[in-house]
C-alpha cells in the first residue's frame, strides 16, 4: 500500500472485516434474552457497562472510513439498534418495543405545548399583537390553526434551534394555544403528575435505567483522556488502533483546513472539502485511521501547518475505543429523546434523574456536569445534548423551573466559559437563557431567589476591567482579545432585556429588595459609562488619529432599550420610583464630584438681571457625548411628573437637593459641542466625532441620549428663574458677549473672521431654546399620550414627502419588543396609496393634520428641515394660502414643567429677540442670517400663541400672568435701547428684502391685534368666551383663502381657455395645409428608422395583399435613408453604398425549449442545418434600433478598447460589458450590444415577365439542378466513381461566379454579423471557413421571429404593426441580412446545405444524414430553404424562372409536411365532443389525410372517426408555423401587412392564408397535387425515424408548442421558505443548505453560494446558479433566493444583478433579506413582468444596466452564487 511506504505506518489491519466478526454474533442475538439476563443481575449497571463494553467498540469501530459511506453507515445504524439499544428497550417496557411504546403513546395525554425545534431556515411566526415578547414564535404547523393568523403578525426563518411555544400561556397575552394543542380538559392537566399513570414497575425500571445511560452519556462526554475508558468499560481486546481527530475551530478558514489535510493526510482535493464540511458540521472529524505512530504523524503536521499565524487546529489521537464510545453516547442520548416523545411519565422521569444532586453535592447532577463542560465539548455533542435538554426539561413546566435555577446558579461560570470558547453562541449552553429568562414568571423567580439581575449585570462589568484613573471603561485601549471578549459579553445584555421585558403586573417586598439591588448595580454600570471618551477640541493641527469611538457607542447602543425598560419598570410602583430617583440622583452627585473644582467663578448680568456661574468653555475643555446617569435621572424625572408622585409625596422626594445648575451642566456642554460641531469648530478632530454626533441624534440612541439631554434643560429650566437659566445657556454657546456689549452693533465693525461661525451658533442656541419650551409630546412633560408622540413623529416625517411604510418604521424609534406603534396611529394621520408594478406603496399625510407642522421639530436634521419647509410651502402656494409656516398650537405641559413657559417673556430673551429685529433692519450683509430671524419669529410667535391660549382659558383677564403682547409693546431695555420688538416688527413687516418672512410677519402682528381686542373685551365684559375673539382671525384669514382660491381658479379657466383655442387654430392649420402635411409626414417616415413601421393607409385597404410568391407586392421602390447616430450625416442604405450598421445583442436562448433535459451539442461537431422541433437551445438577436456608419462604429468600439486596456493598466474600476468578447454599450442608448446588423437595401420587386411554373414543373428542374449540383460536386472532391452525367437544365451554368452586389465595407459587416452568430451559437471560435457560418446566421433569424412571435400571441397583440420600433427595425435588417449572407461564404458550401434540406422534403438517395420530418422544425426548414436557395438560382441564367416562384413552392410544399408531422403527432387525449351536423369540406379531407398516413403507419396512429376534432387540431397547430412564415415573406420582401392582420378581429385565418398566397383550406394544398405528394408523403412516414419517434424512441413534440412560462409560486411567501428548509444540498448527505435557491425557469432548487455544490465549468468552479445556468437557460439564468427574498439574474459567470422579488407586504413595499417580517404576498403582475423579461430575451439587458448604474455590482463574484 502506497501510504504504508510513504509514510512509514501502518494501516490498521483491514482485513478483519468488522462486519464479517459481527455477524455471527448479529445471527444469534436476542434483545428480549439479554434485556431478561441483565434485569436478573444482581447490579444492573455492572450488567450493561459489559454488554457496552463489549460490542459498542466492535459495532462502532468500523476502520478507515470510520463508518462514513451509505452502506457501511446503514450496517452500524442497525447493529446499533438490534443489539445496543433494542435491549435498553425491552428492559424499559418488558415487552416487545414496537408494542410497548405505542401503548405508552395512546396512554399519554397529549402535552399541550408543541415544542417543535426548529430547523435552519424553517419559517418561524410571532404575533405582533398577542406574543409576549419576539422571542414568542409559532411554527408553521401551529401558526395556521391559531387565532393569530389573522392578527398582524411577523414572519421570520429560524436560525436554527429554539422551539415552538404553541400552548406556553406566558408566551401569549391572548390566544396561547393553536387548535391542535388545545388541552381537551384544562384543569386537569396542571396538577396531575404525569409519573403516575406508568405502571409501577415501569417508574422503578425507567429511573434506573435513564440514570445508566445518562450517566454513562455524561461520563464519555465530558471524558477527556485520550487513551483510557471509564471503570468498567475498558474493552476485553485492546487493539493498536487509533484515530486522528480533528477538531472544529472559529479561527481557520475553510480554505487553510482543505490545503492541511491535504498536505498532513495525503487525501484528494475532494476528501478534503468532505473532511473540513465534516468538521465544521459536528465539531470534529477523524480524518485518519491507523496505529498510533500513524496517527502521531498526521497530528504533527495539521499543528505544524496551521501554527503559524494563530493556535493551531486541535488535533487529539485518541483509541478507537474511546471514540467508539463517545459515538454510542452522543446515539444514546438521542435515544433517550427519542423515547421520551412517547411519555410525559418518562419525560418527567428522566428530568428527575438528570436534575438529581450527585455524591458530590452543589452543582453535581448530571445536568450540571453536562452545563460546566459545555465549552469543552465539540458542536456535534453539544447539539445532541442540547436537543435532548429542550426536549426534557424545558418541555416539563415544573422542571424547567429546577433547571431555570441550576442555570441561574451556574450563570456567571457559564458565560465566563463562553466568553473564552471560540464558537458562536448558537453552539453554546449559554443560548438556552432565551428559552428560560423569556417566560415571565421564571425570570421574576429568578430574580428574587437567585438576584439574577444582579448577577447578570455584575458578571458584565467584572469582564470590563479595563479602566480609566476615573473608573471609566476605556475602548479605546484594547487588544483584538479583548475587543473579542467585548463582542461576546454584549449577549449577556440580550439576557438582560429578556429578564426585564415585561414589567411585573404587582410587586412583593422582596422583588422591590432585589430589582433596586439589580438598580444599584446597574448605576455602576452607568458610571463607568458617564464621560467616557471624553474629546477636546483640536486646533492648529488635524488630530494624528482617528479615536475609538465605536465600542462605546455599541454599547450605548445596546443598553439603550434596557435604560427606558428600568424606566417602565419603575414607573409601575412609586415606592420603587422614589428609591430609584434617590439612588440615580446620588450616583449622579458623585459623579459631579469636583466638577467644578477649579472652575473660576464668575458673574453674569444682562436685562437687569444677575447670575452666578462658573467659567467653562466647550471649545477649550474637555467634553463627553456620553452621560448615562444624567439622562437616566431625566427620564426618573418625568416619571415622577408623569406618575403624579412628585405631587403626591413631595416630601419623599428629595427635590430640595436638586442643584438646577449641576443638573443642567453637562447636557449643556453636550448640546453646545453639537452646534459648535454644526459651525465647523470641531473640523480637525476628524470623523470620528461627526460619527458620534450623528449617532447622538440618530433614531437608535437618540431617545436616551439627545431627547434626554432637551428633558434634562426641561427639568432645569423649569426650577429655575428664566433669565438666569438663559444666560447660563448663552455663555456656554460663548455668546453671551454678543447680547450684554452696550453697542450690540460692534459686531458688524469687528467684522472678525467667525462671523459665520458666531452666526450658526445663535442659529443653534434660537433653536434650543425653542426645543426647550416647545418639546412637549413626551408624557410626563407635556400632557399627551404615548401614542400622541407616534402620531407627531409620523405627521413630521410624512410632510417632508409621501413615505413607504419600511421608510416610516426606519425614522421611529422601536422599543424592546421592536415595535414602534406605527400601525396604531398611521391611519389616522395618512393616507395609503397603493403601488404600481413598480416602485412602492406611499403613505400621504392627510391634508388636516398639515396644521400641526413644527418647522423646528427636535428630530429633523437640517437637511430633513429645510426639505420640509419647502414641501410645506409648496404645499399652501398650491391651496392657495399665505406661506407662513407659524408654530403649532403645542399641548399643556405637566404642572411640574409648567414655568417653562415663562421663558418666552423673560427679560433676556426679549432683549435676544430685540438685538436680532434691530440687526435684520438693515440688509445682512453677513452681520445676521435669515434663519436667525426666522426663529426669532418662530418664537415670538410661540409666546403670542401661549398667551391666547391663557386668555381662551381664564376665567378673566387678571389671572392672565402671561402678558407677552404687553411686554413687546414697550421700548427695549438697557442695553438695546432702540424701539420696542412689536414697533421693529412693524417696521420690518413691509422691508424689501424680507420678502419671504412677510407673511409670517403679517401673521404674528395679526396675532397682536387680536389679542389686544381679546383682552381690552374680556377686560369690560369681566368674562368671556375667548373664542370670539379668535373670529375675527379667522375670518380674516378665510377671507384672504377665499380670495385667493378665486385668483387660483379664474387663472385655471383663463389656461384652459387658451389651450382650446391653440389646439382649434392648429386643427385649421392642418386642415388647411393638408397636402403640405402629408408631405412632410410622409418625409419624416423615410428619414426616421421607423420607416416602414406604419404603412400609409391605401395600401393596407388594399384588397389582395401578398407576400410571397410572383404575385407578391413589394415596397422595394422606397428609399431608404437613414441618420448615423454618431456623426449625425444622413445616408441613404444602399448594397453598393457605405455600410450602415444597427447595434445588436446576440446571446444563445433556451426560452422556447420544450426539452430541457437535451445536453448541449459538442460545439466542434455539430450539425445545425436542422432544428429539431423541440427548439431546445437557440441563438437570439435583439437591437436598441440605433443605427451608426460602420466606419463610425468601428471607431467607437476602438475608442472603447482602448479605454479598456487603459482601465486595466491602472486596476481601477470595472465595466459593466466585456470588451474582450467584443461588448460594447450603445453610444447613444446605453444598451447593451454584442455586434452590430448591417442595413441592406429592399428585395427588388418580382419579375412579372416570367411564367411562374407550376410545383411539379418546377420541382424537376431543380431536382436536375440538384443532382448537376451533386455530380459537380463529387468530381472535386478525390477519389470520386465515375458517374453517370446528369443531364444539365438549359442555362444552369455551374461553374457560373455571380456578381457580389455588395461593397466591400457592406460585405465586410455581413461577415462581422455572420462572425458573431456563429461564435455565440456554437460557442466556438471565429473560423470564416467553416462551412456552418451561413446556417447560424439563418438560425438566428428564424429563432428571433418564433420567440417574437410567441410573444404577439401570448399578450394577444396582432402579428403587424403592435411590435416596437426597435424590435421592427430589427427584425427587418435581421432577415435581409440573413438573405444576403450566403454572398460571404462559399457557393458550394451553400448549394451543399440547400441540396441537404430539400431532401427533407423530396426524399434523395444521394443525400445522408436527412432526419425524418418529426425532427424538423418546419419554419427552420422554411427559412434555410427559402434563403440558401438563392445561391441555386444565381447559377440559373435561362431567365426563365424567379426566385419568387421557388419560394412560393417551397412554402407550399412545407406547409404540406407540417400538416402531415402535425397529424402524425395528433393526440385524442383531449375530450372527444363529436360535433353534430354536416361536416365540412377541410374536415373531409383532414380526415382522408390521415386515414391516408393510417395506411402507411397503421395501430402507430391512434383511430379517429371524424374529421371534426383533427381540422381543429391542424389549425391550432398549424397557426404559428403560418404566422412567422407571414412575418418572415414580409420582412424578406417588404411587402404590407392586410388590414386584417393589423388588428386581432374576426377574419384573421382567411388573412393570414390569403397574405401567404394559401388557399384558407390548407387540404386543397394537398388535394390539388395529390398524385405528385401522395408518394412523398409515403417516403415520409415510411423514414424509420418516424415509426421510431411514434414508438416513443426519442422527443415528440406536438404542435402547437406551448409557450413556456416561469414557474407557477405559491401567494404565500411562507410556503417557499417552508419548501426550502426541507431542502437539503444534493452533494453533502442531508446537509441543510445555506443559501436554497430556487430555478424560476424549471422549479429546480439548488445549493448557492456554497462550496459542496461548486462545479467545474470551462475549467473553472463556479456555483451551483451559475452551472445550472449553462444547462438550464445557456448561460442566461432567473433565481429566487429564498432566505433573502430576492430575484437574482446571472448572465455568464462575470454578470449578474438583484432584482426586486414578486413579493409584497400589505404596505405594497417587497422585503429583500427578509429583515421586516411582513408577511408577504405574490404579487402577479409582478411576476408576469419579470417573466416578460425573460422572454423577451431582457434579462442581459437589465444587468447591463443596472451595473452600468450601480458599479458595485460589477465587483461581485457572481459565478459563485
Ligand atoms: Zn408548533
Ligand atoms: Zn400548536
Ligand atoms: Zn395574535
Ligand atoms: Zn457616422
Ligand atoms: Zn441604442
Ligand atoms: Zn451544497
Ligand atoms: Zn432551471
Amino acid at each position: 500500500m502506497f501510504f504504508q511506504q510513504k509514510e512509514g505506518g501502518k494501516m490498521a489491519d483491514s482485513d478483519r472485516d468488522p462486519a464479517f466478526a459481527l455477524s455471527a454474533d448479529f445471527m444469534n442475538f436476542s434483545p428480549r434474552d439479554a434485556a431478561s439476563r441483565w434485569l436478573a443481575a444482581p447490579d444492573l449497571q455492572v450488567e450493561v457497562y459489559r454488554h457496552l463494553a463489549t460490542y459498542v467498540p466492535r459495532i462502532l469501530c468500523q476502520g478507515p472510513h470510520g463508518g462514513s459511506g451509505s452502506r457501511e453507515e446503514q450496517r452500524e445504524e442497525l447493529a446499533c439498534q438490534l443489539m445496543l439499544l433494542a435491549p435498553l428497550e425491552w428492559l424499559l417496557l418488558g415487552e416487545e418495543p414496537a408494542a410497548g411504546l405505542a401503548l405508552l403513546q395512546e396512554n399519554n395525554l397529549s402535552s399541550p405545548l408543541c415544542g417543535h425545534v426548529f430547523k435552519v431556515g424553517e419559517p418561524t411566526y410571532s404575533c405582533r399583537e398577542c406574543a409576549a415578547d419576539p422571542t414568542c414564535v409559532l411554527c408553521m404547523q401551529c401558526f395556521l390553526v391559531s387565532v393569530h393568523r389573522h392578527h398582524r403578525y411577523r414572519m421570520t426563518t429560524s436560525g436554527g434551534g429554539g422551539f415552538c411555544d404553541c400552548g406556553d400561556t406566558e408566551a401569549w397575552k391572548t390566544g396561547p394555544y393553536c387548535q391542535k394543542h388545545t388541552p381537551a380538559d384544562r384543569s386537569r392537566e396542571a396538577e396531575e403528575d404525569p409519573v403516575s399513570l406508568l405502571p409501577p414497575d415501569m417508574v422503578a425500571r425507567s429511573y434506573s435505567i435513564f440514570s445508566i445511560i445518562l450517566k454513562y452519556a455524561v461520563d464519555l462526554l465530558t471524558w477527556d483522556q485520550e487513551d483510557q475508558l471509564p471503570a468498567g468499560l475498558e474493552p476485553p481486546e485492546r487493539g493498536d488502533t487509533y484515530y486522528c481527530m480533528l477538531f472544529n475551530d472559529e479561527v481557520h478558514t475553510y480554505e487553510q483546513v482543505i490545503y492541511t489535510l491535504q498536505k498532513a493526510v495525503n487525501c484528494s482535493q475532494k476528501e478534503a472539502v468532505s473532511f473540513a464540511t465534516t468538521v465544521d458540521r459536528d465539531g470534529r472529524k477523524s480524518v485518519r485511521f491507523g496505529d498510533r505512530q500513524f496517527c502521531e504523524q498526521a497530528k504533527s503536521i495539521i499543528v505544524r501547518n496551521t501554527s503559524r499565524q494563530s493556535k493551531p487546529l486541535r488535533v487529539q489521537v485518541m483509541h478507537s475505543s474511546v471514540v467508539a464510545h463517545q459515538c454510542f453516547a452522543l446515539k444514546a442520548l438521542s435515544w433517550l429523546g427519542q423515547i421520551i416523545q412517547y411519555s410525559d411519565g418518562l419525560k418527567r422521569i428522566l428530568c428527575q434523574v438528570g436534575l438529581q444532586k450527585g455524591p458530590e453535592g452543589e452543582n453535581s447532577s448530571l445536568v450540571d456536569r453536562l452545563m460546566l463542560n459545555d465549552s469543552k465539548m465539540w458542536k456535534g455533542a453539544r447539539n445532541i445534548y442540547h436537543q435532548l435538554l429542550m426536549n426534557s426539561l424545558l418541555m416539563d413546566l415544573k422542571f424547567k423551573k429546577i433547571f431555570a435555577i441550576q442555570f441561574a446558579k451556574n450563570y456567571e461560570r457559564l458565560q465566563s466559559d463562553y466568553i473564552r470558547d471560540d464558537h458562536d453562541r448558537e453552539f453554546s449552553i449559554t443560548d438556552l437563557s432565551v428559552q428560560v429568562f423569556t417566560v415571565p414568571s421564571l425570570a421574576r423567580m429568578l430574580m428574587v431567589e437567585e438576584n439574577l439581575m444582579m448577577t447578570i449585570i455584575r458578571t458584565f462589568v467584572d469582564q470590563l476591567r479595563h479602566r480609566d484613573p476615573q473608573g471609566r471603561f476605556q475602548f479605546d485601549r484594547y487588544t483584538a482579545q479583548q475587543a473579542f471578549k467585548f463582542g461576546r459579553v454584549q449577549s449577556l445584555i440580550g439576557d438582560l432585556k429578556y429578564v426585564l421585558i415585561s414589567p411585573p403586573p404587582e410587586w412583593s417586598d422582596q422583588l422591590r429588595l432585589k430589582f433596586l439591588d439589580g438598580f444599584d448595580a446597574f448605576l455602576d454600570l452607568l458610571r463607568c459609562m458617564q464621560g467616557m471618551d471624553p474629546v477636546v477640541r483640536q486646533v492648529g493641527q488635524h488630530i494624528e488619529m482617528e479615536p475609538e469611538w465605536e465600542a462605546a457607542f455599541t454599547l450605548q447602543m445596546k443598553l439603550t432599550h434596557i435604560i427606558s425598560m428600568i424606566q417602565e419598570w419603575c414607573c409601575t410602583d412609586e415606592r420603587v420610583l422614589i428609591e430609584a430617583y434617590k439612588k440615580c440622583l446620588s450616583a449622579l452627585s458623585q459623579c459631579h464630584a469636583g466638577l467644578s473644582d477649579g472652575e473660576q467663578p464668575i458673574s453674569l448680568s444682562l436685562a437687569g438681571h444677575c447670575v452666578d456661574t462658573f467659567r467653562y468653555q466647550v471649545s477649550q475643555e474637555k467634553v463627553s457625548i456620553h452621560l448615562p446617569v444624567c439622562r437616566l435621572l431625566a427620564g426618573l424625572h418625568v416619571l415622577l411628573s408623569r406618575t403624579e408622585v412628585a405631587s403626591r409625596f413631595p416630601e419623599q422626594l428629595p427635590l430640595g437637593e436638586l442643584s438646577p445648575h449641576l443638573l443642567i451642566e453637562l447636557p449643556l456642554r453636550c448640546l453646545v459641542l453639537c452646534a459648535q460641531v454644526h459651525a465647523g469648530m470641531w473640523r480637525r478632530n476628524g470623523f470620528s466625532l461627526i460619527n458620534q454626533i450623528y449617532y447622538y441624534h440618530n433614531v437608535k440612541c437618540r431617545v436616551e441620549m439627545f431627547d434626554k439631554d432637551v428633558v434634562m434643560l426641561q427639568v432645569g429650566a423649569s426650577m429655575m428663574d428664566p433669565n438666569h437659566f438663559l444666560m447660563i445657556v448663552l455663555s456656554r454657546f460663548e455668546l453671551f458677549h454678543i447680547f450684554s456689549s452696550v453697542d450690540i452693533r460692534k459686531r458688524y465693525r469687528e467684522a472678525n473672521k467667525d462671523l459665520a461661525q458666531q452666526n450658526t451658533l445663535i442659529e443653534e442656541m434660537l433653536h434650543l431654546i425653542i426645543m426647550v419650551v416647545g418639546e412637549r409630546y413626551l408624557p410626563g412633560v407635556g400632557q399627551v399620550e404615548p401614542l400622541d408622540e407616534v402620531r407627531r413623529e409620523i405627521l413630521h416625517q410624512l410632510s417632508i414627502r409621501p413615505m413607504a411604510h419600511s421608510e416610516l418604521v426606519k425614522a421611529l424609534p422601536e422599543n424592546g419588543n421592536k415595535e414602534t406603534g406605527l400601525e396604531r396611529v398611521i391611519d389616522s394621520v395618512a393616507l395609503f396609496k397603493k403601488p404600481g408594478v413598480t416602485g412602492r406603496g406611499l403613505y400621504e399625510l392627510r391634508p388636516e393634520w398639515s396644521k400641526h407642522f413644527n418647522l423646528y421639530f427636535h428630530h429633523y436634521s437640517r437637511a430633513d428641515q429645510s426639505k420640509a419647509e419647502e414641501a410645506q410651502r409648496k404645499l399652501r402656494r398650491q391651496n392657495a394660502e399665505d406661506t407662513a409656516l407659524p408654530p403649532p398650537l403645542p399641548p399643556p405641559l405637566c404642572p411640574l414643567f409648567g414655568s417653562l413657559v415663562n421663558l418666552l417673556q423673560c427679560d433676556v430673551l426679549l432683549a435676544v429677540e430685540g438685538a436680532v429685529l434691530q440687526w435684520a433692519v438693515e440688509p445682512s450683509g453677513g452681520g445676521w442670517t435669515e434663519s436667525m430671524l426666522q426663529r426669532v419669529l418662530h418664537l415670538v410667535g410661540m409666546a403670542l400663541l401661549e398667551e391666547q391660549q391663557q386668555l381662551e382659558n381664564s376665567s378673566g383677564d387678571d389671572d392672565v400672568s402671561f402678558r407677552y403682547s404687553s411686554k413687546i409693546a414697550r421700548p427695549g431695555d438697557a442695553p438695546s435701547t432702540s424701539g420696542s420688538v412689536l414697533a421693529l416688527l412693524e417696521s420690518l413687516q413691509n422691508a424689501p428684502h424680507l420678502e419671504v418672512h412677510k407673511d409670517m410677519i403679517t401673521w404674528i402682528l395679526k396675532m397682536v391685534g387680536n389679542i389686544k381686542t381679546a383682552r381690552e373685551r374680556t377686560s369690560s365684559s369681566g368674562s368671556v368666551n375667548v373664542n370670539q375673539s379668535r373670529g375675527p382671525e379667522e375670518t380674516l384669514r378665510d377671507k384672504d383663502k377665499a380670495e385667493r382660491k378665486r385668483k387660483a381658479e379664474m387663472a385655471r379657466l383663463r389656461r384652459e381657455k387658451i389651450m382650446a383655442q391653440m389646439s382649434e387654430m392648429q386643427k385649421h392649420f392642418i386642415n388647411e395645409n393638408k397636402e403640405l402635411f402629408q408631405q412632410s409626414m410622409e418625409d419624416l417616415e423615410a428619414s426616421t428608422s421607423t420607416a416602414e413601421h406604419s404603412p400609409p393607409s391605401s395600401e393596407v385597404t388594399c384588397a389582395s395583399q401578398v407576400c410571397v410568391g410572383p404575385r407578391r407586392m413589394g415596397g422595394a421602390e422606397r428609399r431608404q435613408l437613414v441618420t448615423c447616430i454618431l456623426c449625425q450625416e444622413e445616408q441613404e442604405v444602399r448594397g453598393l453604398g457605405r455600410a450602415m450598421v444597427l447595434a445588436a445583442f446576440i446571446q444563445r436562448s433556451t426560452v422556447l425549449s420544450k426539452n430541457r433535459s437535451r445536453g448541449f451539442p459538442d460545439p466542434e461537431h455539430h450539425d445545425p442545418l436542422f432544428m429539431h422541433p423541440d427548439l431546445s437551445v437557440g441563438t437570439h438577436t435583439a437591437s436598441c434600433g440605433h443605427i451608426m456608419h460602420a466606419a463610425c462604429w468601428q471607431r467607437y468600439f476602438e475608442a472603447v478598447t482602448q479605454k479598456e486596456q487603459r482601465r486595466q493598466q491602472r486596476l481601477r474600476g470595472h465595466t459593466s460589458y466585456d470588451v474582450e468578447n467584443g461588448e460594447f454599450l450603445c453610444p447613444l442608448c446605453e444598451c447593451l450590444s454584442n455586434t452590430v446588423i448591417p442595413l441592406l437595401p429592399h428585395t427588388p420587386s418580382p419579375d412579372h415577365s416570367v411564367e411562374h411554373p407550376s410545383l411539379e414543373a418546377w420541382l424537376s428542374r431543380t431536382s436536375q439542378q440538384v443532382a448537376v449540383l451533386i455530380s459537380a460536386h463529387r468530381k472535386l472532391s478525390p477519389g470520386a466513381a465515375q458517374e453517370a452525367e446528369p443531364v444539365v437544365p438549359e442555362g444552369f451554368r455551374v461553374d457560373f461566379v455571380p456578381q457580389n452586389p455588395f461593397s466591400s465595407s457592406v460585405s465586410e459587416m455581413i461577415n462581422t454579423f455572420c462572425m458573431s452568430a456563429y461564435k455565440v451559437g456554437l460557442k466556438v471560435n471565429p473560423n470564416e471557413q467553416d462551412p456552418r457560418v451561413p446556417v447560424l446566421s439563418w438560425s438566428t433569424c428564424a429563432y428571433t421571429m418564433q420567440s417574437i412571435e410567441r410573444l404577439l400571441m401570448d399578450e394577444k397583440k396582432p402579428l403587424f404593426g403592435s411590435l416596437p420600433c426597435r424590435q421592427d427595425d430589427c427584425l427587418s435588417s435581421l432577415t435581409r441580412f440573413s438573405s444576403a449572407c450566403w454572398t460571404s461564404a462559399s457557393l458550394r458550401t451553400v448549394h451543399s446545405h440547400f441540396i441537404r434540406l430539400l431532401a427533407v422534403l423530396v426524399p434523395n438517395s444521394q443525400v445522408e444524414d436527412t432526419p425524418c420530418i418529426l425532427n424538423m422544425d418546419m419554419f427552420h426548414l422554411l427559412v434555410y430553404s427559402v434563403l440558401s436557395y438563392s445561391s441555386v438560382h444565381s447559377l440559373d441564367q435561362s431567365g426563365r424562372s424567379s426566385v419568387d416562384s421557388a419560394h412560393l413552392h417551397l412554402l407550399h410544399l412545407i406547409t404540406v409536411a407540417h400538416l402531415v408531422q402535425i397529424l402524425l403527432t395528433f393526440t385524442t387525449d383531449e375530450v372527444c365532443m363529436d360535433q353534430d351536423g354536416e361536416e365540412s369540406e377541410e374536415e373531409a379531407l383532414t380526415l382522408q389525410l390521415y386515414l391516408s398516413l393510417r395506411e402507411h403507419l397503421g395501430s402507430a396512429l391512434p383511430e379517429v372517426s371524424s374529421g371534426w376534432q383533427l381540422w381543429r387540431c391542424v389549425k391550432a397547430g398549424i397557426l404559428p408555423f403560418l404566422r412567422t412564415a407571414a412575418l418572415f415573406f414580409h420582412y424578406l420582401n417588404s411587402s404590407a401587412p392586410p388590414a386584417d392582420l393589423l388588428g386581432t378581429g374576426a377574419g384573421q385565418w382567411e388573412a393570414l392564408c390569403s397574405y401567404l398566397s394559401l388557399p384558407s383550406n390548407l387540404l386543397l394544398l394537398y388535394q390539388s397535387q395529390r398524385t405528385l405528394l401522395e408518394p412523398l408523403i409515403h417516403r415520409w412516414c415510411c423514414d424509420p425515424g418516424v415509426g421510431q419517434v411514434l414508438q416513443g424512441g426519442g422527443v415528440l413534440v406536438r404542435f402547437p408548442r406551448e409557450s413556456n412560462r416561469l414557474i407557477n409560486l405559491p401567494e404565500d411567501y411562507s410556503v417557499l421558505i417552508n419548501q426550502a428548509s426541507s431542502f437539503t444540498c444534493p452533494r453533502s448527505g442531508g446537509d441543510k443548505s445555506r443559501a436554497p435557491t430556487l430555478c424560476l425557469v424549471c422549479g429546480c432548487m439548488l445549493c448557492s453560494q456554497s462550496y459542496c455544490c461548486q462545479t467545474e465549468v470551462d475549467g473553472e468552479d463556479v456555483g451551483a446558479c451559475t452551472a445550472h445556468t449553462f444547462t438550464c437557460g445557456a448561460g442566461v439564468g432567473l433565481f429566487l433566493r429564498v432566505r433573502e427574498s430576492q430575484v437574482l439574474f446571472v448572465a455568464g459567470k462575470t454578470k449578474g444583478c438583484f432584482y426586486p422579488p414578486p413579493y409584497l407586504d400589505d404596505y405594497g413595499e417587497t422585503d429583500q433579506g427578509l429583515k421586516r417580517g411582513n408577511p408577504l404576498h405574490l404579487c402577479s403582475e409582478r411576476y408576469r413582468k419579470i417573466e416578460r423579461l425573460w422572454r423577451q430575451h431582457g434579462i442581459a439587458e437589465v444587468i447591463g444596466h443596472a451595473q452600468e448604474a450601480n458599479q458595485t455590482l460589477v465587483a461581485i463574484d457572481w459565478q459563485h452564487l
